[in-house]
């Protein structure tokens, strides 16, 4: 089999890189190493920028998403038990939109698996060969059967935990990375969210986050020990956690409900650098981790594969600037989600035995409830407007 991308992954980047190239009449192909049920099935980020949108929009797989999705204009950061309205659209001139990753894997699979072959899913046992010079290919086995793919560009969209960038020889990666000791509980549940717009809240007993998925689901999350078992945690528990921990009045007018799903998440950052290895391009999570707190993740892995597939376009046009850049450009992007959300999950979790820093927690909360700029600078960091960046 011959194509011009190989796409290893076919989460968010993957999937959206596949779909802008098709768009572009540029050939690919993607390998997924689990089915498509287990894929779609994943609950995961929720939150997307306005580039975000303006992408999948390009990409021709938004209809669903303007029917569905929920606007918001802003969110309530709330510090032990006072809370603030940190007013996006008043703040940056837009907002965010919220819409399931789950949904958006359903969308581009639906507009994908149109091409069929193009798109495999439970391919084992996937390996990168030669994309340091003018021929790589990729090698995977699906029914028993070992098939090789010949390719121009290998586009490793395979997570974190993917064999693209463990493909690539140490001395050529550096690697940045930094643990958050503490963990997130999530739970899913088929309730009304407690409002309208996201609630974070600081408290002593530590941080919790009220999201949602649409009018009738909601996303909740409580900072949990990462030693913590799901068996520690009930609904009943993690309900009454949640109430003492947001402020009374949304705590009074919160609706629980059985949970759909319950995970507990670790956090941290890290990032691979570069991006690029002669043939090779890493996108999404496959070169970089942020904690969920900024909503990030799914962000970034949408920006790295548009920017992706406008290099490769223009590659086919007979210009190597995009694909030369691709690395420099992304990770000045990267960067900036990587200090906004250690910034943001520094400012709203609980830290063991750091009295000084609960101090300047509060300092600094009291600066953004009182200071325009103060505030401006957290609405355009979690809208996504990062001046000079890609
Ligand atoms: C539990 C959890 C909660 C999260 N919550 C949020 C949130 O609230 N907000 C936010 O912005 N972000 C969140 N994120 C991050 C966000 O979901 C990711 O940033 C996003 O999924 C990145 O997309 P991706 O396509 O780069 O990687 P992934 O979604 O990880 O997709 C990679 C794909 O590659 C496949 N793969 C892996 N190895 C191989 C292989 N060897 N061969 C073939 N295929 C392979 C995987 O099966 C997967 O489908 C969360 C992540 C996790 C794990």
């Amino acid at each position: 089999m011959r194509t011009q991308v190989a796409i290893i992954g076919g989460g968010p980047a993957g999937l959206l890189l596949s779909q802008l190239l098709h768009l572009e009449g540029i050939d690919n192909v993607v390998l997924e190493r689990r089915s498509r049920a287990y894929v779609e099935g994943r609950i995961r980020a929720g939150v997307l920028e306005p580039g975000t949108v303006e992408l999948l929009t390009r990409a021709g797989v938004a209809e669903r998403m303007r029917r569905e999705a929920l606007y918001h204009d802003g969110i309530h950061l709330a510090f032990d038990g006072r809370s603030t309205r940190i007013d996006f659209k008043a703040l940056t001139g837009t907002g965010v939109t919220v819409y399931g990753q789950t949904s958006i894997t359903e969308d581009l699979n639906e507009a994908r698996t149109a091409a069929i072959g193009k798109l495999v899913f439970e391919a084992e046992d996937v390996a990168l060969h030669d994309f340091n010079g003018p021929h790589p290919s990729v090698t995977y086995r699906r029914d028993g059967v070992t098939h090789e793919l010949a390719c121009d560009f290998i586009a490793g969209c395979d997570g974190s935990h993917g064999v693209s960038r463990a493909s690539v020889p140490e001395r050529a990666i550096r690697i940045f990375e930094r643990e958050v000791p503490f963990g997130w509980l999530g739970v899913l549940s088929e309730t009304p969210p407690v409002a309208d717009e996201l609630i974070y809240a600081h408290h002593e007993r530590g941080f919790a986050l009220c999201s949602m998925r649409s009018k009738t689901r909601s996303r909740y999350y409580v900072q949990c020990p990462l030693t913590d078992s799901l068996e520690a945690w009930p609904d009943a528990r993690f309900w009454d956690e949640l109430k003492r921990r947001i402020p009374k009045e949304d705590g009074a007018r919160l609706i629980t409900g059985p949970s759909v799903e319950k995970s507990i998440a670790p956090l941290r950052s890290f990032v691979a650098e570069p991006m690029q290895f002669e043939r090779l391009f890493l996108a999404g999570d496959a070169a970089h981790i942020v904690p969920p707190t900024g909503a990030k993740g799914l962000n970034l892995a949408c920006a790295d594969a548009g920017a992706l597939a406008a290099a490769f376009a223009a590659h086919y046009r007979g210009d190597d600037s995009g694909l030369d850049t691709y690395s420099e450009r992304c990770l000045k992007r990267v960067w900036r989600a990587v200090r906004f959300s250690w910034w943001y999950t520094a400012l709203t979790h609980r830290f063991d035995d750091d009295p000084f820093g609960a101090r300047l927690q509060q300092a600094e909360f009291e600066m953004i409830a009182t200071s325009r700029a103060a505030a401006t600078t957290l609405a355009e960091n979690y809208v996504g407007i990062f001046p000079g960046a890609a």
